[in-house]
């Protein structure tokens, strides 16, 4: 008991041997760190207090010398359509990350979108996260307990994730990689229901390849030209878009699980017929599926953006030519269009508000 640190460390969120290391000081035998766990991973326990399979001496010991989370909710925005946004911020460093819950109506299984950076140094155009600096990694720690903040939230259990919020996952491809251990393994989310979206790493999907994992990749590429692309995604300039899909079929050969190609349609900027006919001709390539997304105004951060979403009609002539790949082309369901939820919106909805860390 004399070595414990005077400031208090997170469990939720750890893997197991990771949660036997911080608790070693304990001194509690294997069997009540197991339970410890089983509390955070199970029973989505939300104090030290509801452990009663420990003695009263050990839950005191433990609520003296440790917190159960490594964020605190600072918000939550709940959607008409049911998506609930989340602005954590971490005790680390008292920075704000962002979290969506969204449910679908024909599925069961309920999804979190998850924050891999504070920020991002991409600098996407249409992105809201580039206008937060980029500040940090996340650790897989807190990662991890976005997910189990919202399941002890809410008392469900979450069925999928997706490496959608702020930041590049695979710019912090370490401790994303080590988070999916503890989503498998800790959390109890199958890695086939994982997926993480890149904006073209390349030494980042070369990584993620020799680990070999059952999750789905998928690539903004959002251009079919080097030049579009690189105006509109300036942090990836050194990767053309040949070399990024050179990655993406050694990828696909390692792992043999189907990528997803993401584009975001921008009224006058990408959604010609030319440049659909350049996507169809790229996807039909390698063995892939197509999301179309479109474009969720972030105008009121800035007047420098100008972008607008396509019409309807200029959406679907534009899948109508991209299904002559004959890869299978969706339009992604818009969730909580009202509670800003395209990715940083609410982190600078937030910033305006008080001074920025
Ligand atoms: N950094 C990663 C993952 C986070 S962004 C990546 O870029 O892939 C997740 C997805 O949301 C990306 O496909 C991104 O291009 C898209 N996105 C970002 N801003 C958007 C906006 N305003 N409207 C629609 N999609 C957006
Ligand atoms: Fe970063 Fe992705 Fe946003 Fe681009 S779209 S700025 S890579 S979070």
């Amino acid at each position: 008991m004399n070595s414990l640190k005077p400031s208090k460390l997170a469990l939720s969120g750890l893997s197991l041997p990771d949660l036997i290391k911080v608790l070693e000081p304990t001194q509690l035998p294997l069997y009540k760190l197991k339970q410890i766990h089983a509390w955070i991973y199970a029973k989505f326990g939300t104090s030290f207090s509801q452990m009663s399979d420990l003695s009263l001496a050990e839950r005191q010991l433990l609520d003296n010398n440790y917190v159960l989370s490594v964020l605190n909710t600072k918000d939550c925005q709940i959607s008409k359509d049911g998506t609930k946004k989340y602005l954590f911020s971490l005790n680390n460093d008292d920075k704000y990350i962002e979290s969506v819950l969204m449910t679908f109506q024909k599925r069961e299984d309920l999804s979190v979108c998850v924050s891999s950076q504070v920020g991002c140094a991409v600098g996407c155009k249409f992105c809201a996260t580039s206008f937060v600096n980029f500040k940090r990694n996340l650790t897989s720690q807190e990662i991890v307990d976005q997910v189990m903040s919202i399941q002890r939230d809410n008392q469900v259990r979450i069925g999928n994730i997706v490496y959608m919020g702020q930041g590049e996952p695979l710019l912090n491809t370490e401790e994303v990689i080590k988070s999916i251990y503890v989503f498998a393994n800790s959390v109890g989310i199958g890695k086939r229901h994982i997926t993480v979206s890149t904006s073209g790493i390349i030494p980042g999907i070369n990584r993620l390849a020799k680990e070999n994992l059952p999750i789905t990749l998928a690539l903004s590429l959002h251009a079919c030209d080097d030049d579009l692309r690189n105006s509109i995604m300036p942090g990836v300039k050194t990767y053309s878009i040949k070399n990024t899909f050179q990655a993406l079929t050694e990828y696909l050969q390692t792992t043999n699980r189907r990528v997803t190609i993401e584009y975001v349609l921008l009224a006058g900027v990408n959604d010609s017929s030319e440049q659909a006919h350049k996507l169809a001709k790229l996807v039909s390539k390698i063995n892939c599926h197509i999301n179309l997304i479109p474009y969720n105004p972030i105008n009121e951060l800035s007047e420098s953006i100008s972008y607008k979403r396509p019409s309807i009609e200029v959406q679907e002539a534009f899948k109508a030519i991209v299904e002559t790949s004959g890869r299978k082309v969706t339009s992604r369901l818009e969730r909580g269009k009202d509670i800003s939820a395209a990715c940083g919106q609410l982190h600078n909805k937030h910033l305006n508000q008080r001074v920025p860390s």
